[in-house]
């Protein structure tokens, strides 16, 4: 399994992108950089799309590779809880902001919204996807997604503190976890729902304790204007732990 790290930050400017990873180049999770990421042929081979949660830098590029699948004359498949591909039916692809792409083209729509529910397994495209709760503002599901050769990584969409919930349900090769402020911007990335390298640390602990083991750690979801503050943080947190943690950045590649 190839993992591409599309977008790595919440704030798009020339230098970074919103969060989106490619999946053997067929599966997408969250769809904050994906259409600005990909050439048009690369594009067309994506099938399907999962989705974390329903807030703009996760969801944006669905309206745009909708459009695009339209040449295509595709269908791409987009799986999140009901609530979330609600949420784009009313205010993104409501047929006011852009036409609603699971009806059009008439002949043969662009998408198919498939509703998926936490803690239940769904096989899509051969890979085998578990949602699981996180805390976040919207509702928020994270993914591990597993392999047809049993390799799977775990990736938590946006969250804040509290992941020990999760890390019962899984066992993942590697683990993508939001990190988008600095420590000393803790209390407002706990009021925003999001982590800090020393909230990641304490999380990562827990998973230790609960798992017994830690797999490599990718933070995403920076805060560009943070960048360097929390990769000197992130630094500090893998040395108390023993850890492998490198930060996402655009165009990586991770092999599994
Ligand atoms: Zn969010
Ligand atoms: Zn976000």
């Amino acid at each position: 399994m190839e993992i591409r790290v599309l977008g790595a930050h919440n704030v798009e400017s020339a230098t970074s992108k919103l969060t989106s990873l490619l999946i053997d180049g067929v599966l997408v999770v969250d769809a904050g950089a994906l259409t600005s990421s990909l050439s048009l042929s690369e594009q067309e081979r994506v099938t399907s799309i999962l989705l974390t949660h329903c807030h703009y830098d996760h969801v944006r590029d669905i309206a745009a590779i909708a459009l695009n699948t339209t040449y295509f004359e595709g269908n791409i498949r987009v799986y999140a809880q009901a609530s979330t591909l609600a949420a784009i039916s009313d205010h993104l692809l409501n047929d006011v902001i852009y036409p609603d792409f699971t009806k059009v083209p008439a002949a043969n729509p662009s998408l198919t919204f498939s509703p998926l529910e936490p803690h239940k397994v769904e096989d899509v495209d051969g890979y085998k996807v578990l949602a699981v709760p996180v805390k976040h503002g919207a509702a928020t599901v994270g993914y591990q997604i597993t392999s047809g050769e049993g390799k799977s990584f775990f990736y938590s969409g946006d969250t804040g503190p509290g992941l020990s919930s999760c890390w019962e349900h899984l066992s993942p090769h590697l683990l993508f976890i939001d990190v988008t402020l600095p420590n000393r911007l803790e209390e407002h990335a706990v009021s925003s729902n999001h982590l800090t390298p020393y909230l990641l640390g304490e999380e990562l602990a827990l998973f230790k304790k609960v798992k017994g083991y830690l797999p490599p750690v990718v933070p995403i979801h920076l805060s560009p204007q943070f960048e360097d503050e929390i990769k000197e943080e992130v630094g500090r947190v893998a040395l108390e732990l023993g850890a492998s943690i490198t930060v996402a950045h655009e165009g990586m590649r991770l092999s599994l």
